[in-house]
């Protein structure tokens, strides 16, 4: 049968492979982690609220029993396009007949070595965890601190007020309000600064104005400061340095200010497009290769006059449409353009708050945040998983409890 090599298996990849199976082809799908992660609930791994196995999936887990697909872990470099073969770090190389790439997107630090080199970023499991352990080491060297000493440590700079950014920001506050006084009782919440930085004019930029003016208020009821049109320009052990000069001595910069394709570093020969995404046809076929396809945050499918946003929605419905496309194609027919039907955004900030533009309405407040909880719960893989995350979100409600409040790294 035609082998059709998937790579990644996130949102993009995942959908692609679930919608060929049993259909006459063999599937690989290939990931560098062996499972499925769901990248929203990110933050709240990060900030004590849920533990990584809520929201990752065994790839393999996910695909039992489903004949025709198989998964293989591996650390995919680069692709012949022209010899039909994909070449992996660890070997054996993988040849295809049909390859869809979708590698989704890593932290973009914009060329600035000192930032990377200092931040938290929130864009992978260990990343999340990393960021939790060192946010709860603060609270503990706090308690031993200086003045001077405990400020900088209570001090975290959110660069970024987008949708990470800002569900980032608000979780912390309320971790920040469980902890402050209660475990830590020589610590107050008056010694903990969150401070969200945005370049833009405004929070949420990517939303309606009004939405992103009832998400800042949200953020500074939970305590953050937030400044924009202000951006973090280098970093050090002890501060960040602004774009308006100023030195901010903390503890903790936490990165949210952009993201950038994964497009396998120089190892594919492809056409790039807008951001440096790949470029692709209006079947979401690399230019000039009909049967290589490229999806998601990686690729740069052009609507109604800009790329469709690196949100989860897009990959998944180019998943779907890439599968169909290769149905047909080996059926004799031929490809169906793809065309993204936008459901809207949306984001949390904190307890009963929540923004959402849906299909042109605008939600905010209780609703926005309720939306958001049925939303996330739906697209959450796996039953067990699901089951999980809703009674870890029931107890932090009723409870008032950020529960995972645990330091497990090395430092
Ligand atoms: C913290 C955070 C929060 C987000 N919140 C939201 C949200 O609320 N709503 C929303 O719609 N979107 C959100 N997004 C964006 C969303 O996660 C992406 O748009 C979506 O994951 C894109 O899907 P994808 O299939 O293109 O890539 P991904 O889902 O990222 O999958 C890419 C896969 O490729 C694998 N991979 C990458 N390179 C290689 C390689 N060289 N070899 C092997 N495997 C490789 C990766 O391990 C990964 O599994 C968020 C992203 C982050 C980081």
């Amino acid at each position: 049968m035609p082998r059709v090599v998937i790579v990644g298996a996130g949102f993009g990849g995942l959908q692609c492979a679930r919608r060929l199976v049993g259909k006459p082809v063999d599937v690989l799908l290939m990931d560098r982690h062996n499972y499925h992660l769901f990248t929203p609930l990110l933050y709240q791994v990060a900030s004590s609220l849920l533990n990584p196995s809520d929201i990752a999936y065994p790839v393999r887990t996910v695909f039992r029993g489903a004949r025709n697909v198989a998964f293989r872990v591996a650390e995919v470099t680069g692709a012949d396009l022209s010899a039909g073969v994909l070449r992996t770090a660890e070997g054996p190389d993988e040849p295809f007949d049909y390859l869809v790439l979708a590698t989704g997107a890593r932290v973009n630090f914009f060329g600035q070595d000192t930032i990377a080199a200092r931040a938290f970023s929130l864009n992978t499991l260990s990343a999340a965890l990393g960021l939790r352990d060192h946010v709860l080491r603060c609270f503990e060297a706090a308690t031993a601190a200086d003045l001077p000493n405990r400020r900088r440590l209570l001090t975290f700079v959110v660069a970024g007020a987008g949708p990470t950014g800002v569900e980032y920001a608000g979780a912390l506050g309320e971790l920040v309000r469980i902890m402050a006084g209660r475990d830590y009782p020589g610590l107050s919440r008056a010694d903990v600064r969150i401070l969200v930085l945005e370049g833009a004019e405004r929070v949420l930029p990517a939303f309606p104005a009004t939405l992103g003016a009832d998400a800042q208020r949200r953020l500074q009821r939970l305590g953050a400061t937030i400044r924009t049109g202000v951006r973090v320009e280098s970093a050090d052990d002890q501060s960040v340095t602004l774009s308006t000069g100023e030195i901010i001595p903390c503890g903790t910069l936490v990165w949210a200010a952009g993201v950038q394709p994964n497009t396998l570093d120089g190892g594919l020969d492809a056409p790039r497009g807008p951001g440096g995404r790949v470029a692709v046809d209006d079947s979401l076929r690399v230019p000039g290769r009909d049967r290589v396809f490229a999806i998601g945050d990686m690729a740069a499918f052009t609507q109604d006059g800009g790329p469709l946003p690196m949100l989860a929605q897009p990959a998944i419905q180019a998943g779907r449409a890439v599968a169909a496309n290769v149905l047909r194609d080996l059926a004799g027919k031929p490809m169906r353009s793809f065309r993204y039907k936008d459901p809207g955004v949306m984001a949390t900030v904190g307890r009963n708050a929540g923004v959402a533009l849906i299909r042109g309405i605008a939600l905010k407040g209780w609703l926005g945040w309720v939306t958001w909880l049925a939303v996330h719960l739906v697209f959450i893989i796996g039953f067990r998983n699901r089951v999980a995350v809703m009674l870890r979100w029931a107890w932090n409600y009723f409870f008032y409890d950020r529960p995972i409040r645990f330091i497990i790294g090395s430092r």
